[in-house]
């Protein structure tokens, strides 16, 4: 499961793998937590190779569990930490670096190897990650329809309202990720894109459920 932030496919990949009775893995929590990494060794967000350096051999663990989130670095839960405006604002810049995706990309493979059925959610799974995906899809709506979503997921977590900031971001993260020279942000060619923008969660898992096993 592909595709740009805000279109809702956090939540529904996790509501798609518990009615699949699969694992779930968020592999954007990865990118977090390397930056949250590279933020805590004071890393200049400019010097590539100090990047990689920060990041290599990562003490991530990560949980697949569709019901409940875990995320540790070193041991220590930072499920919360990882959602916050710094981790959010220099994800880019180190989720750009071909050394720290290399690292994931080799874990994520991992992860998915190991469970028998699995719902990988991130930006370059179909492109790059899992070629051989069963199921291909990727999730998209309009920049406006993200943002807002984004804004009211604030709202209900403390993190303020600014929806103006939010769309901003929005944008600027797309245009990051889909113009990055490594795995840049893209539909894979044999995927199905579903666009949320006017569906519910309940609509758009019963298409996806449909995707699956057509
Ligand atoms: O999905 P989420 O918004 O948590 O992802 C955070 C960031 O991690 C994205 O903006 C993108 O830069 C990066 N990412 C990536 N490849 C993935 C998943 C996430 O580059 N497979």
């Amino acid at each position: 499961m592909d595709g740009p932030s805000g279109t809702g496919k956090s939540s529904v990949s996790r509501k798609l793998a518990t009615r699949l009775n699969a694992s779930y893995l968020d592999t954007g929590a990865m990118y977090r937590v390397a930056t949250l990494q590279v933020l805590r060794a004071g890393v200049d967000l400019d010097d590539a190779e100090a990047i990689a350096a920060a990041v290599a051999d990562l003490p991530l663990t990560i949980g697949t569990d569709p019901s409940g989130e875990v995320v540790l670095l070193n041991g220590e839960d930072v499920s919360s930490e990882i959602r916050g405006g710094d981790v959010t604002k220099a994800v880019s810049a180190v989720s750009a670096v071909g050394p720290v995706r290399e690292q994931l990309v080799a874990l994520q493979r991992e992860l998915a190897a190991s469970a028998e059925r699995i719902v990988v959610e991130g930006r370059d799974i179909g492109t790059v990650v899992l070629t051989n995906a069963d199921a291909k899809i990727y999730l998209t709506a309009s920049a406006e329809a993200r943002a807002q979503r984004r804004n009211e997921q604030n709202i209900a977590e403390g993190r303020g309202d600014d929806y103006e900031a939010v769309l901003a971001d929005v944008e600027r993260r797309d245009n990051l990720d889909s113009t990055r020279k490594v795995s840049p942000l893209r539909p894979a060619e044999d995927s199905v894109t579903v666009d949320t923008s006017e569906l519910g969660i309940d609509q758009v898992i019963d298409r996806l459920y449909e995707i699956v096993f057509e």
